[in-house]
């Protein structure tokens, strides 16, 4: 399959099989990727980070690292990365509200936005809260955590063509929104595009991106929604600042 844009300050839902990969890779540099895949069989099973930490007893990732289900399943697993495996899982999408704390005045893309309209153009099957958003994985996103446990978003240090490659452990909806953060360094200023490829998918299994409710019929119920809502992750953190700085890439 041919690479396939996911355009700047938008986000774009695709469906991949067991087995296959998917390889994203940042075309410009310094651009983030809020990541998120859903179990088009389960409604109560998707990409958890909460569930991820807690399994990896890690907050970020490194080649061989499996990504985990709210049902403590492995959805993922990172099989490459060219860059220098700075990404993120602890930052929140942004959304609405985030931008009016930084001061903007009317609409601003966002990452939670451009989630629900993927799932609503690709997946309209699906029936979620439209203030549910479950935290994303950020891919190439910068976030320096101090020995205080206090976090500091700083230009990725991902570079023009690095990429990632995840596998998939089970059939996934994925969806990937290139964030349209311009009001803090996420994206080092100014959102661009990024692509995406399906890796090793034997012929009978080409990926295909999902258009309507006929392939994948996923119902998040709106009672769902509700309960998962009020999630909320207290993370105590004490770390040395030297050796996270250093291991996060940021030193
Ligand atoms: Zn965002």
């Amino acid at each position: 399959m041919s690479k396939t844009i996911i355009p700047a300050r938008k986000a774009i839902a695709v469906s991949i099989r067991a087995g296959q990969s998917i390889k994203i890779t940042n075309t410009h540099g310094k651009q983030v990727i809020d990541f998120w895949a859903f179990n088009p069989n389960d409604s109560h099973d998707y990409l958890s980070m909460v569930h991820t930490r807690t399994i990896l007893l890690a907050v970020t990732l490194h080649v061989g690292d499996r990504l985990y289900s709210t049902k403590r399943k492995p959805m993922l697993k990172v099989i490459e990365d060219t860059t220098r495996g700075v990404h993120d899982m602890i930052w929140s999408a942004c959304d609405s509200e985030r931008y009016h704390m930084q001061g903007f005045q009317g609409y601003h893309d966002n990452c939670a936005d451009n989630m629900h309209s993927a799932l609503r153009n690709h997946a309209s099957g699906m029936e979620i809260s439209d203030d549910w958003v479950p935290d994303p994985l950020n891919l190439f996103m910068n976030v320096a955590i101090d020995h205080h446990g206090s976090l500091d978003i700083r230009p990725p240090t991902s570079e023009k063509g690095q990429y990632v490659v995840l596998e998939a452990a089970a059939d996934l909806l994925l969806v990937m929104s290139s964030c349209p953060q311009d009001m803090a360094p996420v994206n080092g200023g100014q959102p661009t595009d990024c692509e995406y490829e399906i890796l090793n998918g034997p012929a009978s299994l080409v990926p295909k991106v999902i258009e309507g409710a006929s392939d994948i019929l996923m119902s998040i119920p709106k009672a769902l929604a509700s309960t998962a809502r009020p999630r909320r992750v207290k993370v105590c953190l004490s770390f040395d600042f030297d050796a996270v700085s250093h291991w996060l890439g940021t030193g």
